[in-house]
């Protein structure tokens, strides 16, 4: 089976879940879309109200800035993949609570280990605590450091969420300025991840660890 294949399988597996109760009031499964053959995942919060309603994610007012600062680094929803923590809409946008996010937790792990990409780029504190339990975002954001998750490295850059950047324009022109910044920490970072040592170092903490350079 192809990569869009197993990502179609994962998103069947999504339809059908019931783990946690979300599904129930929710319209749509919002899987995740895009390139299964991306280098750079995107990982938001949770599907607002229109990508609820086509199943799609960041299709509303945070989607259409994410994709003006897409371009501004040349690059598009076709080559990378987007999905979100939740796969399914909190009733009334409400936080992601804890036994959701651990119910949801396998999709995304399986979804990362279809597409094989080298970058994390996580969209708020919630995308961004996943991978950094310790992370602050007004401390983190815009810095790429590479972790190790399942057994994996990976590039991490933590984001501001466009929405907080809708709501702040401070926020927006962080975040602009971050975007900017992109190609540069992949950059950076990218020959780490070809190094020999696959494992986290011992003296820090799996999935904590300040960049390795
Ligand atoms: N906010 C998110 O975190 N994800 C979406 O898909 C849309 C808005």
């Amino acid at each position: 089976m192809d990569k869009q294949g197993e990502l179609d399988k994962v998103a069947q597996e999504i339809a059908a879940c019931k783990d946690c109760p979300l599904a129930k009031t929710a319209t749509n499964q919002v899987p995740g879309n895009g390139n299964p053959n991306a280098e750079i995942i995107l990982i938001g919060e949770a599907p607002g109200y229109w990508e609820d309603q086509k199943g799609i994610p960041f299709v509303g007012p945070a989607g259409k800035l994410l994709d003006q600062l897409l371009a501004s680094i040349e690059l598009n929803r076709e080559k990378v993949f987007t999905t979100n923590i939740l796969k399914h809409r909190p009733p009334g946008n409400r936080d992601p609570l804890p036994e959701e996010i651990k119910a949801c937790q396998p999709f995304l792990e399986q979804q990362i280990e279809i597409i094989k990409p080298k970058v994390f780029l996580s969209l708020g504190r919630f995308a961004m605590s996943k991978f950094l339990p310790y992370g602050k975002i007004s401390r983190d954001h815009g810095q790429g450091r590479i972790i190790d998750y399942q057994g994996k490295r990976y590039i991490l850059i933590p984001m501001y969420h466009p929405a907080a950047a809708l709501r702040s324009k401070q926020v927006d022109q962080q975040l602009r300025e971050d975007f900017c910044q992109i190609p540069a920490e992949i950059k950076r970072l990218e020959k780490n991840l070809t190094l020999d040592d696959k494992k986290p170092r011992k003296s820090e903490p799996e999935n904590q660890q300040l960049s390795l350079v």
